[in-house]
């Protein structure tokens, strides 16, 4: 070999490693070292950034320094943790040899893969949110999408025609993972989502997932399960079951199914409604002050997971609301003793899920016994209450006391964390196990006894026998006595003070020892397995069980919510209407101090539009939202905050709210106003909720005027929804005398000197005053500004009453007006200078232009 190739070759390390890396391009490797994981070139930069890892060298190799960061065995998890919330993947490699084996390179393999979309370890999950990974693809204009809970099984799919329903869905799901074909059309839609994965267009064949889904349920069509023809949507899920495949490296039998989610069967909230309702997440993206928030009073982290799902899809099932309703109204007189029981319950969902892929912990089957246990005691509460769906739910729960006989007489009291160390299946449960115990039992005597017995023969008190994974068991003693060790004894290391050693009698007896030691593990390993067949063989019950709990443990929380919130059973109706008398907003009636001034409404389809103007900090946001919020609370079955309430049934919730600059977009105030406003006007229907919350307002008065004018009018002449405008356009309130359908309302005011106070109470009417200054004064604006702005707002104020539009009309017309000709009008249009008048004038002219064209 010549000198340059030499320089070009890797080391037998490297080598290794870029030949395992190769198999795991995206994702971090770790390559096990000893008592570390190491990681190398890109790797070990992209760690170090991430988690402020120290970046050090490992030599050279084929003439190049070698990056390099490392992260301690013993505290991998939390390594993991961090790289999981940041997204990232990690291939663990770990060395499949013994290191003193004599061989130079180990060899070595990955053996587990770690990706946030499909961890089931608790370690690494929030207890009370959904861990989900999804995958997309789009063919033929249908954007197919499909999703997966690896901790419960689910595997749903849906098809959409228009990105907006994408998007919707992205923000619904949340998804830790997903996964892209490559050239995706709609990247610029998914790119900001964290964990996205690329993946090649040939893992998205339809045949390859028809035959992967079929094998995996065991059957010769797709058809039974109702996602016939979803094509699109099939080819994503093929490519998330194979992935999902790959990272588990195990079977995954607790994926039993396939479902479509129709997305009619759900009331639509697109991202910015679910953002601006603050229905899980708030504005800022926290957990405090949301609906979520208000609600969640579950016991159970499966409950609490179950709750977001309904939250974030309100049915769209007079049924089902029905069913809840009336078992949230069973549950009212016995929600203390049940949610008593129900909060000892464990996370039985995750846990068989770990049970399927075989990576429940010892933890895990302790805590499920004790679950198993406390299942008569809820059902014995709940064959009382006479409540169809209640008895429903009561007979879906299995009985599992066998197997927490098997689980009490097998694992033991206080079991090792994981089965590899042994020290988890209970004494008295396998004779061959106790006998091997009892051979390491007496060996820890006999060693006690052999060094005792040591000591007084060689006359050294401070002799101790030990042990190292290297040496095996071995006689430690001082270098002081070193005179005082026979010949017979075997020297085999040298410390600073003191010598070890082996003799004959110790090994022989290690080897007893090591022997009954990996024997009890080993048999240890197999019992456990053998409880595993039998918790499997369960699996279903186990998964309907926990569903059923989880449901239980929701309908108990908004029973015990109805009576502590002082909700009322809202009736529920298929047309679209909502008449709620003293309603309540479900959050702010918590927040605020004083006591909350509750409101009316009445909307129907002959009442359609209802116009809300007043005075900022009058109670306009707060009045329309509280009525969207209690349509999702309706809808996901709770009672709301109102003295009476009817609910009608929507298919889409839109709301636009005044928003902050999406300039880490490009976009201006403006511009994101008229792209939600456009989404609106082409998305909502006649069964859909509307909620105007200003608009216009970031352009010029009349611009903002006339598109507010013409959004009105488009909605309740052709869209026809249910929509709340609020607006600062007075000119808005003349639409009710055009249209029947359209009422005024205002947010009441009292007026004392010096200042304003607002009552917040909704009454019939417009009002002019928006009390601009008042608002100022109350947010500390100084004393000297408001004044100023007070004399300020009287000289507009006069320049206006005095100003007048005919005059202007009049002049012009004079001027450049021969007749109402089109030639006439071109010279016109040709001749104004739109630099030189106001946009007062502009209008002016328009709507001269249009009364005599
Ligand atoms: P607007 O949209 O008219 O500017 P908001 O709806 O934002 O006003 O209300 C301003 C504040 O007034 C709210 O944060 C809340 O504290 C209070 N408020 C609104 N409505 C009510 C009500 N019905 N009862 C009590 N306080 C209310």
């Amino acid at each position: 070999m010549n000198k340059e190739n030499k320089k070009n070759d890797h080391t037998p390390m490297i080598k290794q490693y870029l030949k395992l890396k190769s198999n795991y391009p995206d994702m971090l490797l770790f390559y096990r070292m000893g008592d570390f994981y190491e990681l190398f070139y890109e790797d070990a930069k992209k760690i170090s950034n991430l988690l402020n890892i120290t970046l050090t060298k490992k030599g050279y190799s084929a003439g190049k320094e070698v990056p390099m960061s490392g992260i301690p065995c013993n505290s991998v998890d939390i390594y993991l943790l961090k790289l999981m919330k940041l997204r990232e993947s990690v291939a663990i490699c770990e060395q499949m040899e013994e290191p003193n084996s004599g061989k130079k390179l180990l060899l070595r393999k990955v053996v587990r893969i770690v990706t946030p979309g499909t961890v089931t370890d608790d370690f690494f999950l929030q207890d009370h949110q959904d861990n989900l990974l999804a995958s997309v693809f789009f063919k033929r204009n249908i954007i197919g999408y499909a999703i997966l809970n690896i901790c419960s099984g689910e595997f749903v799919i849906s098809e959409f025609t228009c990105t907006e329903d994408l998007l919707s869905e992205l923000q619904r799901t949340n998804p830790k993972e997903l996964l892209y074909p490559e050239g995706f059309f709609y990247y610029d839609l998914i790119k900001h989502n964290y964990g996205l994965r690329k993946r090649s267009l040939w893992e998205f064949k339809l045949d390859t997932a028809y035959r992967q889904l079929n094998l995996q349920f065991g059957t010769n069509s797709l058809n039974g399960f109702g996602v016939e023809g979803a094509d699109v949507a099939l080819c994503a899920a093929g490519c998330l079951f194979q992935y999902v495949k790959n990272t588990q490296n195990s079977l995954l039998p607790h994926i039993k199914s396939i479902k479509m989610h129709n997305i009619e069967d759900n009331i639509i909230l697109n991202s910015t409604t679910r953002k601006n309702l603050e229905i899980i997440k708030n504005i800022s993206g926290g957990y405090k002050n949301t609906l979520c928030c208000i609600l969640d009073r579950t016991s159970t982290s499966m409950g609490s997971r179950m709750l977001k799902r309904w939250l974030s899809s309100p049915v769209r099932d007079i049924k089902i609301v029905n069913d809840r309703q009336n078992s949230i109204q069973g549950f009212q007189k016995v929600f203390p003793v049940l949610q008593n029981v129900l909060y000892r319950i464990s996370d039985l969902e995750r846990i068989s899920s770990r049970i399927a892929l075989r990576t429940a912990s010892p933890k895990d089957l302790i805590s499920i016994k004790e679950t198993f246990l406390k299942l008569p005691i809820i059902k014995k509460i709940l064959i009382d209450i006479k409540v169809e769906h209640i008895q429903n739910l009561c007979n879906s729960i299995g009985n599992f006391l066998n197997l927490s006989s098997l689980l009490e007489r097998a694992i033991s009291k206080s079991p090792a964390k994981s089965i590899r160390e042994g020290g988890v299946i209970a004494d008295g449960y396998n004779v061959e196990l106790d006998k091997l115990r009892l051979i390491n039992n007496d060996a820890q005597q006999y060693l006690k006894n052999f060094e005792i017995k040591t000591r007084r023969i060689l006359k050294i008190e401070s002799l101790k026998i030990r042990h190292n994974k290297i040496i095996g068991y071995y006689i430690q003693i001082s270098k002081r006595y070193s005179h005082l060790v026979p010949n017979s004894y075997k020297k085999c290391q040298t410390l600073k003070s003191c010598e070890r050693y082996i003799i004959k009698e110790l090994k022989d007896y290690e080897k007893n020892i090591i022997f009954a030691a990996s024997k009890s593990i080993e048999l240890e390993k197999k019992l456990y397995e053998e409880i595993f067949d039998v918790l499997f063989s369960h699996l279903d019950e186990l998964q309907i069980s926990s569903q059923a709990l989880a449901e239980i443990d929701v309908l108990t929380n908004l029973a015990e919510r109805s009576i502590t919130m002082n909700y009322t059973r809202p009736k529920v109706e298929k047309k679209s209407v909502i008449s709620l008398t003293d309603s309540r907003h479900p959050v702010i009636e918590s927040v605020i101090k004083t006591p909350f001034v509750p409101n009316s409404v009445f909307l129907s389809e002959y009442n359609r539009m209802m116009i809300i103007t007043g005075s900022n900090m009058g109670g306009k946001s707060t009045y329309m939202r509280q009525i969207a919020l209690i349509v999702i609370m309706t809808w996901i079955g709770s009672y709301v905050p109102a003295k009476k309430a009817v609910i009608g049934m929507f298919d889409k919730i839109f709301i636009r709210v005044g928003s902050a600059d999406n300039l880490s977009m490009g976009q201006s105030t403006f511009m994101m106003e008229m792209t939600e406003i456009a989404s609106i006007l082409h998305n909502a229907s006649c069964n859909s909720l509307v909620l105007i919350d200003e608009i216009g307002r970031g352009t010029s008065t009349y611009d903002g005027l006339s598109l507010a004018l013409a959004c009105a009018e488009y909605f309740i002449t052709s869209i026809k929804s249910i929509t709340l405008f609020s607006t600062h356009y007075f000119e808005l309130t003349d639409l009710e005398k055009k249209f029947k359908e359209i009422k005024n309302v205002h947010c009441g005011v009292i007026e004392y000197e010096g200042g304003v106070s607002f009552t917040h109470v909704i009454k019939d009417g417009a009002t002019r005053n928006s009390y601009g200054l008042a608002v100022a004064s109350l947010a500390g604006l100084p004393k000297v500004v408001t004044d100023l702005a007070s004399i300020k707002l009287k000289e507009l104020l006069d320049l206006s009453n005095n100003y007048d539009d005919n005059h202007f009309i009049n002049k012009i017309k004079k001027k450049f007006f021969k007749d109402s000709s089109k030639n006439s009008i071109l010279h016109f249009i040709d001749v104004v200078d739109p630099d030189t008048i106001s946009p007062r004038q502009a209008l002016a002219i328009i709507y001269y232009l249009k009364s005599i064209v």
